[in-house]
């Protein structure tokens, strides 16, 4: 039988998250975002109303190191830190949140954390930013990245998609501004400058082919790059 108490649910959801490490927590209303979830990761995903967000906080101190960026040592340790220490712990967040869900009664489906479904695009079976945002957690930045008032791009996310009715966010406006530190930082030119303060196609804001095209001539350097997500001052400047 399903548990109709929407706000002891969500409440639950959130404890469970915060209780494993997560500092943001939040629920999208999907439905303004339909058409663009169906042609990332197909149809079926419309039946999931509602996206359970939450956002884990990657250390300064790792994050920071990302300014030495031919430094092979510095990334590796950088890669390890996101890939194979905070991505299984969110991806078991994940876990956790359906799994009450399911107990609640309803339909529950994870997105895994890290995972390319479309190798020319970069991008999975479903936007964990774009959650974060119809959540109210952040904005998409000129970076193409959740940018967050105070941690700023610092923050790992994953989402669940659920059929649960839960009270939802308001999504927040974007904040850039005249700041253009990605788009001048950025070694592939990969991003137009263009805002996110309308409704926008991904790549109008960010050639992820550029991006991708500069990774593969660092395979040494693990294909790792970030300064995106080093240099932007909400999050460097806290
Ligand atoms: S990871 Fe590096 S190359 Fe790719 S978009 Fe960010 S700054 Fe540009
Ligand atoms: S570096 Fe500046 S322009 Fe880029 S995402 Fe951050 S605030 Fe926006």
């Amino acid at each position: 039988m399903k548990d109709t108490g929407k706000a002891d649910l969500r409440g639950k959801l959130e404890s469970l998250a915060q209780d494993m490490g997560a500092t943001y927590f939040g629920i999208a209303d999907l439905a303004p975002a339909r058409q663009s979830i169906s042609e990332q990761g197909g149809e079926f995903l419309t039946q999931f109303p509602r996206a359970v967000s939450h956002g884990f906080v990657l250390a300064d101190g790792t994050v920071n190191t990302l300014v030495h960026h031919k430094s092979i040592a510095a990334l590796s340790n950088y890669w390890y830190y996101v890939y194979q220490i905070v991505n299984p712990r969110i991806d078991s967040i994940s876990l956790t949140l359906a799994q009450s869900l399911g107990e609640a009664g309803f339909q529950a489906f994870v997105v895994p954390s890290s995972q390319t479904v479309d190798k020319t695009k970069l991008t999975g079976v479903f936007s964990h930013k774009l959650a974060a945002h119809l959540a109210g957690l952040g904005w998409i930045g000129k970076s193409a990245l959740l940018i967050t008032p105070k941690y700023g791009p610092r923050v790992r996310w994953a989402t669940v998609l659920t059929d649960a009715p839960l009270e939802t966010g308001t999504p927040m406006d974007e904040m850039c501004r005249d700041c253009d530190a990605c788009v001048k930082a950025c070694p592939a030119h990969a991003f137009t400058g263009q805002a996110f303060d309308k409704p926008r196609s991904r790549s109008e804001i960010f050639a992820a082919e550029a991006c991708d095209g500069y990774l593969s001539k660092r395979e040494t350097l693990r294909r790792a790059c970030g300064m995106c997500v080093y240099i932007c001052p909400f999050g460097r400047n806290k």
